[in-house]
């Protein structure tokens, strides 16, 4: 166990103790930031994100799962890059085993730039992906400051992979014209985060899989669709946003379906290690679910 506060030198995620081959979750981090917008240092996510693992005993008591038995593997971090076109050809190289191995990825941003690649990997012809995308932007532009590879277009990316019906964002509260305007011909659902604060969570994401009729789902978590109340350490933080029960409750609801997740844009610089910490514990959420569905099958 460790306090929040100065955090030891880089280490693997806690209870990642398997063997590539043995593991059915496989832990990537993607420590890139260079498109971020407002204010960097998502770059320094992964790492944070694995030492405040260490704060959480391997039972969860929800569930009775104990991650100590759980097969995880940490593949630890890619490589740093200069552009974001090198780093969304490496991490789609590094996801591709992975999905092919039969394994569930947990990759840790960086930007949300480092999520699309994470799609794009998955197998053509495996059973069928929709994405459950949770962010306070809709991350919907075809081009940010000339990169289309930008965190600002990481919706678009996934939504060129998987198709406008089979992606569901949740969480938006803040918008420009032209992504509106834009999504008017393309037609990419989200709820709002403030139809999910009047509604409920439940609502919005019976909602979202209504339309989400595939096989399997992803989760791209952009942890600034949590409030910065509770996830200040982020990029572009927005008010009005949904809690930590909130997000715990679309994985939860998710794991039968859940084919990979990915948390992105903790900047831990931000706060005193509370963002890292909810990161942290909302990776080991998805991998004590996805075992308890298995065990219940
Ligand atoms: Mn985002
Ligand atoms: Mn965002």
């Amino acid at each position: 166990m460790s306090v929040v506060g100065p955090v030891p030198r880089p280490t693997t995620f806690a209870d990642a103790n398997a063997s590539y081959g043995d593991a059915e979750f496989v832990l990537l981090g993607v420590p890139f930031d260079r498109t971020t917008s407002f204010r960097p240092g998502a770059r320094f996510g992964p790492d944070a994100i694995r030492q405040h693992s260490w704060n959480f005993e391997s039972h969860d008591l929800e569930t009775g799962v104990d991650l100590s038995e759980v097969p995880i593997h940490d593949l630890g971090n890619t490589e740093e890059f200069g552009n974001a076109e090198e780093m969304v050809r490496s991490v789609r190289e590094e996801l591709r085993p992975i999905y092919r191995d039969g394994k569930v990825p947990i990759v840790l941003g960086g930007d949300h730039a480092c999520a699309p690649p994470s799609v794009e990997a998955y197998p053509d012809g495996a059973p069928s992906l929709g994405v459950l995308y949770l962010d306070a932007h809709l991350d919907f532009r075809s081009s940010y400051l000339g990169d289309p590879r930008s965190h600002a277009c990481s919706s678009r990316r996934m939504l060129e992979k998987v198709g406008p019906r089979n992606i569901v964002v949740l969480g938006v509260r803040s918008v420009s014209r032209e992504e509106i305007d834009d999504n008017k011909t393309v037609g990419m659902s989200y709820v709002s985060a403030h139809e999910i604060a009047k509604d409920g969570i439940q609502a919005a994401l019976h909602q979202a899989l209504n339309m989400l009729k595939t096989e399997r789902l992803y989760i791209s978590l952009d942890i600034d669709a949590i409030d910065p109340a509770y996830a200040a350490g982020t990029g572009t933080p927005e008010p009005f946003g949904l809690t930590p029960r909130d997000v715990k409750f679309v994985i939860d609801q998710a794991a039968p379906r859940l084919a990979g997740i990915d948390i992105m844009e903790v900047s831990p610089h931000y706060d005193q290690g509370a963002t890292s910490l909810l990161a942290a514990r909302l990776a080991r959420e998805a991998v004590v679910r996805i075992v308890a569905s298995r065990r219940s099958r």
